[in-house]
């Protein structure tokens, strides 16, 4: 009863494998009524098929199989699905060491010798479910500090550590299929008066905003904006040349401009500056050194903007 209400609280799906339709059966009651999810399969080919169409955490499989044993279907698992861990436990009724060891290299997690008695098998799905559980923490704390690592904290966009990192990898994205890809650096009008007259607590609110505002006018989960550093941002745009990007850095400009930023009582009316670069895939590229290049051309444009009078837009290809 006890075990019961411990497997409903913490379900995780069960993926079995077994071409013994009466076992399977078995099984498959038996973990139905203890309050899991189970899929069944009736060898470790169809287990497969199964789990690529849906991840299972854990896997329970009988060991001599048609078409794909037991120790297959865990080494295909092992070998090709390692974004997320599966716990496998393997039923067999080969029992000398050398098959124990065999399945361990295998990649096996628990090996239970049948017949298996139902306390057996529920005592390794507690097991199951503690590593499953455990797996899930450290991948969810992994993920925040990956989150902190490339997020800007002010603005909560990504920072230029990450711009760095993924620049140049949008670069050979653009090489691969032999599309145009464009940057956009764009830099506040006179931020420091604006923190001189309104105070800095006002400014960092206008850079947010002004993170904001940008985002909103950009391509959702195509184009990306990193704070590149003080009140100056990087907006990469794939798939698009240096037309495109004049239409949206205008577009950019224009929405900055048009409307005050409200900060408690006070409108504050800000202007930016934009530069544009892009260019088109030809040769074989250093994406390093050609990201660095993009930059630093949207960097002497977003310069002539200023040279220009501010709130303006330049743009170059680089070849
Ligand atoms: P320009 O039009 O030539 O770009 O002039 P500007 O005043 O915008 O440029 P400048 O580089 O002289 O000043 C940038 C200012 O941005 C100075 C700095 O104190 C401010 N700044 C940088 N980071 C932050 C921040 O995180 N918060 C606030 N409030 N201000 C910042
Ligand atoms: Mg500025
Ligand atoms: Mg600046």
């Amino acid at each position: 009863m006890n075990e019961r209400r411990t497997s409903c609280k913490l379900n995780f799906p069960i993926l079995i494998a077994d071409d013994n339709i009466l076992q399977r059966k078995v099984l498959e009651k038996t973990l139905k009524e203890s309050g899991h999810e189970v899929v069944a399969a009736s060898d470790g080919r169809q287990a497969i098929e199964i789990f690529k169409s849906g991840y299972y955490p854990i896997i329970i499989s009988d060991r001599v199989m048609p078409n794909m044993s037991g120790l297959e279907l865990c080494r295909t698992i092992r070998d090709n699905f390692q974004d997320q861990f599966t716990y496998f436990i393997l039923l067999s009724a080969l029992d000398s060491k050398a098959d124990v060891r065999k399945a361990m290299d295998a990649g096996i997690d628990e090996y239970l010798i049948k017949p298996v008695k139902p306390t057996d098998l529920f005592l390794r799905l507690a097991t199951a479910r503690r590593v499953l559980h455990l797996e899930q923490t450290l991948r969810r704390s992994l993920e925040e500090a990956r989150q902190l690592a490339t997020t800007d904290s002010l603005t909560h966009i990504y920072n230029r550590g990450f711009l760095d990192e993924r620049l140049p990898m949008e670069v050979k994205r653009a090489f691969r299929y032999d599309r145009p890809l464009s940057v956009i650096f764009s830099d506040i009008d006179h931020f420091k008066l604006i923190n001189d007259t309104y105070g800095h607590r006002a400014g960092d609110e206008v850079l947010k905003d002004f993170a904001r505002r940008i985002k909103g006018h950009v391509r959702e989960e195509v184009d990306w904006l990193a704070r590149y550093g003080g009140e100056e941002f990087v907006v990469i745009l794939p798939e698009t040349d240096i037309d495109g990007a004049m239409i949206v850095a205008n577009r950019l400009k224009n929405a900055i401009a048009n409307s005050p930023i409200t900060v408690d009582a006070a409108a504050i009316g800000i202007t930016a500056s934009f530069g544009a670069a892009s260019f088109s895939p030809k040769g074989k590229p250093d994406a390093g050194k050609m990201a660095i290049e993009l930059l630093g051309r949207a960097d002497r444009c977003l310069y002539a903007a200023k040279e220009g009078g501010r709130n303006r837009c330049e743009g170059a290809r680089l070849n």
